[in-house]
């Protein structure tokens, strides 16, 4: 798997980040891109709010980013990337949000985009993608067929492979999202963040902005992760309860979290060995604790698709209360569990 290091990241001190722009690109040192680009959107820094009756939770809301997804944290990095490589398209692969996240920034950056996407993906998510102006090719069968012929595609001349599983500069784009939890919790690291997994961007880029934060002494001991699947498609679930390093390909059953039924995530064994380094856990949930912590953070205000309320509902888990309890313990950082909202609820049929 490819990845880029020692370009040089050097996480910027806490005390010089006041007065930067409300935005990711204050965290620019830590980047590889190395300032603002032009197709910014100004993506990222979405609000951290205290999470409604849960001592020391905050849910970070990155469903108000500019397309609706944190998917945005790496799309402006692959478009600006494209835009300075002076590529004629662009070809991504999706369930859905990564597609409209690089449909909308390609766009801007005036680059054409085609999106490889499962033929049951669900129709906002299409119309999204369409009035950016992309070209969507719904592919039969599975997400992995997709991917396939978004590779396929990819290999003639002219084209930049937009791949947000496969693209190193995706990661170093979600991995702003830790950095901002870092800032925006004063300076310290959660005993713990519960994300999704589905490729694992969020739980690569996480591990990665901690490691950094790590190495450059700005937090002495990095969070737990706590990776969340649905039960109907968990590989990554299922590999770490068994203990192994590399998950194996499951058959999925259908699940209202379509933007993580990933059977076969390529970056699996990373994303095992992250959570691992951690002293985090993967958990699953169930499709009827989904749809009921939906609809509680709804009932909140906070309007998210299906898949953005895995990690709350994951909460639920005596796995998960039991490993928060013993982090915050003995955490000399703080005590704080951090959960993401990653996508608005308006893309995805309410009746789901
Ligand atoms: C993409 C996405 C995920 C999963 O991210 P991975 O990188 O596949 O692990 C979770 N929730 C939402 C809303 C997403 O768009």
């Amino acid at each position: 798997m490819l990845d880029v290091a020692e370009f040089g990241a050097r996480p910027a001190a806490l005390e010089t980040l006041a007065g930067r722009g409300n935005d990711l690109w204050r965290y620019a040192e830590a980047l590889p891109l190395p300032a603002r680009p032009a197709v910014s959107l100004g993506e990222g820094l979405t609000p951290l709010i205290p999470a409604p009756g849960l001592e020391h939770g905050w849910l970070k809301l990155d469903f108000v980013s500019p397309t609706l997804s944190f998917k945005d944290r790496g799309a402006v990095m692959l478009a600006a990337l494209a835009r300075s490589l002076g590529v004629r398209r662009a070809i991504a692969d999706s369930s859905g949000n990564a597609g409209t996240a690089l449909a909308g920034y390609l766009a801007r950056a005036g680059v054409a985009c085609e999106v490889f996407v499962p033929a049951d993906t669900s129709e906002g998510k299409l119309a999204q993608m369409r009035a950016h102006g992309a070209t969507v090719r719904l592919v039969e069968h599975t997400r992995a067929d997709a991917a396939r012929s978004a590779m396929h595609a990819a290999g003639e001349d002219g084209t930049f492979y937009a791949s947000h599983v496969f693209h190193p500069y995706f990661l170093h784009g979600t991995k702003t999202y830790g950095y901002e939890v870092w800032e925006q919790l004063g300076g310290r690291a959660p005993a713990a963040l519960v994300l999704p997994a589905g490729n694992g961007t969020l739980v690569l880029g996480c591990a990665l902005a901690f490691s950094e934060l790590q190495a450059a002494g700005a937090i002495a001991r990095r969070p737990a992760i706590i990776g969340v699947q649905a039960r109907a498609c968990a590989p990554l679930v299922e590999a770490f309860t068994r203990g192994d390093a590399v998950p194996a390909p499951v058959v999925p059953g259908p699940t209202v979290a379509e933007g993580i039924a990933i059977a076969d995530p390529p970056r699996g064994a990373q994303i095992l060995a992250a959570v691992r380094a951690t002293g985090g856990v993967m958990v699953s949930v169930e499709e009827p604790d989904v749809l009921q912590a939906r609809d509680e953070l709804a009932r909140a205000g906070l309007f998210v698709e299906p898949t953005a309320a895995v990690c709350w509902a994951a909460l639920r888990d005596p796995q998960v209360a039991d490993l928060t309890e013993a982090t915050g313990a003995q955490s000399s950082d703080s005590g704080d569990i951090v959960v993401p909202l990653c996508g608005a609820g308006l893309k995805v049929p309410a009746a789901h």
